[in-house]
């Protein structure tokens, strides 16, 4: 059981776990408004609503006779309740314990508000009044109004600091308990955060409850952050939350990065969505806040090794919080760049184009179980089976748990299919070097020769298929034309094209119908040529979209970078269709 000794503290599990609505909802008629909760004041008469509720601000506020404060004010006024009564109510329904000890006082940490707001204000004159920091960081973000929105600052040598906290009528031991300082082994304190850019942390109560702060010197420690404590919990603050609250509200979309200067370079850059996690893990808090503004919070990453690890993380961690209609979307950088760089060098849209590209959980988690074997032994294919049921298991929700299972099962099925059906028969059949290099167009042709019912069927996405092979490709084109001249392929056999030029080709073909799908049920005949179109078709598509992904980075003309966005959603669409076509 969760034990708290300050009335802050109850507060703040409240506001990290539940919705304000949803509690008072249990003797207040309430109908959501917008962003709010609205209902008749339990506090004065009234014939129209004018009670309201904001979740997001964990707040109540009634237009009629001015009533308004936060869950301990409205049960105890709604009860009658002292504070310690009320307090008590809350720490019943919240499942928590407190402790009255000596230390319990009911505002135990308002003199720690105090101390960090002083020193972030302290911290904010510094930055402007050290040149060498204020260029720093500068470079970095050079907007003034930015900085100032994030409250960045620089702390001084900690005699300076101290002497100004003392000024500021701070006891020695108020001092010492802010987290600013740490004790040494000889006792001795020192700063915590000398000579380094601060950033102040506010929880989800929009309380200053820490720092993160950045080494503008070489460091081996790059940043810190206050220590963790009964009001500091870095697993329950989003950094950038605050100061991108309402865009964020507005979108409905939140992107997770991984750094204070992600976060504030992205804003600065137009991009007001984003918050990051202190250097840890996504917590289970952290994801259900982001749940609460999205139902699919995107993360990006650097797209270094780092990165792709951390991406791998969060993802398997996530899993175990995932409830149906509820997931993560993962924006993938080209390597080397982090959130920071990439929005320094290229251009809002050009992140919005990686962004519509940001792939789905389920698909992270199929690519990491794909990527831990190189072979197709059976073996293997055990270990990719006993994997699936590991990470379907480990999903709490149940009703989620079995569609993870399918989903992944039915992407083995397909990998599967996809690599060992086709490396087999290359193993099997090493006569011919023009069979070796080109197999897959060879048994494409081989299907268009031999199987005429699946030709007919399909004939709209052969005729979009290209062979790199120039006689196999002009022999595609033939049966094309037969196909469009007649409408039938029948007699296709007979083609003078094969009799007299490539008859060596026809016995080729031939042979490979007879160690190939000879045995095959038309069913899965049918599965393989799909699958066969789709493995030609696919790298046509994608190879454009590459392309065009280039000419995307490299525009920098508005109307025709619309353009090439909006084609470059179309092959999107078509390389979706292909896929969903070929592969239902
Ligand atoms: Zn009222």
């Amino acid at each position: 059981m969760i034990k708290v000794q300050s009335a802050e503290e109850i507060l703040n599990e409240f506001n990290n776990r539940h919705k304000l609505s949803d509690f008072i909802s249990k003797y207040v008629q309430l109908t959501p408004r917008g962003n709010s909760h609205i209902g008749k004041c339990p506090f004065h008469n009234e014939k129209t609503p004018s009670f309201t509720i904001s979740d997001d601000k964990g707040l109540f506020y009634c237009f009629g006779c001015k009533e308004g404060g936060n869950v301990i004010n409205f049960i105890s006024k709604y009860k009658n309740l002292t504070f310690r009564e009320s307090l008590k109510f809350l720490a019943n329904y919240l499942g928590i314990e407190i402790l009255y000890d000596e230390k319990f006082k009911t505002n135990t940490y308002k003199r720690f508000y105090e101390i960090l707001k002083t020193c972030n204000d302290f911290f904010q004159e510094n930055l402007n009044l050290n040149k060498f920091a204020y260029n720093y960081i500068y470079e970095r973000i050079q907007n003034r109004e930015v900085l100032k929105k994030f409250n960045v600052g620089f702390c001084p040598d900690d005699i300076i600091l101290k002497k100004y906290l003392l000024s500021k009528k701070f006891s020695e031991d108020e001092i010492n308990d802010s987290g600013l300082f740490i004790k040494n082994k000889k006792n001795e304190y020192f700063g915590r955060f000398s000579r380094r850019i601060t950033f102040p942390i506010f929880n989800f109560s929009n309380y200053l409850v820490g720092f993160g702060a950045r080494s503008i010197r070489e460091s081996k420690i790059k940043y810190i952050n206050s220590p963790e404590s009964n009001i500091f919990k870095k697993s329950e603050t989003l950094f950038g939350l605050k100061q991108n609250f309402d865009q964020i509200k507005k979108d409905e979309e939140v992107i997770l990065v991984e750094g204070y200067l992600d976060v504030i370079s992205m804003y600065n850059k137009g991009i007001q969505n984003s918050v990051a996690t202190l250097g840890t893990t996504l917590s289970e808090i952290q994801i259900n806040k982001m749940w609460n503004f999205s139902s699919k919070p995107y993360v990006c990453f650097d797209g270094d090794l780092a990165g792709k690890k951390s991406i791998e993380i969060i993802s398997l961690k996530v899993l175990k919080f995932l409830v149906p209609g509820k997931s993560l979307k993962f924006i993938i950088l080209p390597n080397n760049h982090d959130p920071d760089s990439f929005i320094g060098q290229n251009s809002v849209q050009e992140f919005n184009v990686i962004k519509k590209n940001s792939l789905d959980l389920s698909m992270i988690i199929w690519l990491s179980i794909k990527n831990s074997i190189n072979d197709f032994t059976p073996e293997n294919m055990a270990l990719i089976d006993q994997k699936i049921s590991q990470l379907s298991q480990s999903i709490k929700n149940n009703i989620v748990s079995k569609e993870y299972f399918k989903f992944l099962k039915n992407q083995k099925d397909k990998f599967y299919w996809d690599n060992n059906k086709i490396k087999t028969y290359s193993n099997e059949k090493k006569t011919n070097s023009i069979i070796k290099k080109n197999l897959n167009d060879m048994i494409f042709l081989m299907f268009l020769l031999f199987e005429e019912n699946l030709s007919e069927e399909f004939h709209e996405e052969i005729s979009l298929v290209k062979l790199n092979h120039s006689t196999l490709e002009k022999f595609r084109m033939k049966i094309i034309e037969s196909y469009s001249n007649d409408n039938k392929l029948e007699g296709l056999s007979n083609l003078d094209f094969f009799q007299s030029n490539e008859s060596k080709l026809y016995k080729e073909l031939s042979s490979l119908r007879s160690t190939h799908i000879i045995n095959l049920t038309d069913k899965e005949k049918k599965i393989f040529f799909k699958q066969l179109i789709k493995n030609l078709r696919l790298p046509i598509v994608e190879t454009e979209r590459e392309t065009l992904k280039k000419e995307i980075l490299m525009c920098k003309d508005k109307l025709i970078l619309d353009k090439l966005i909006k084609k470059h959603d179309e092959i999107n669409n078509e390389i979706r269709s292909i896929r969903n076509k070929l592969l239902e």
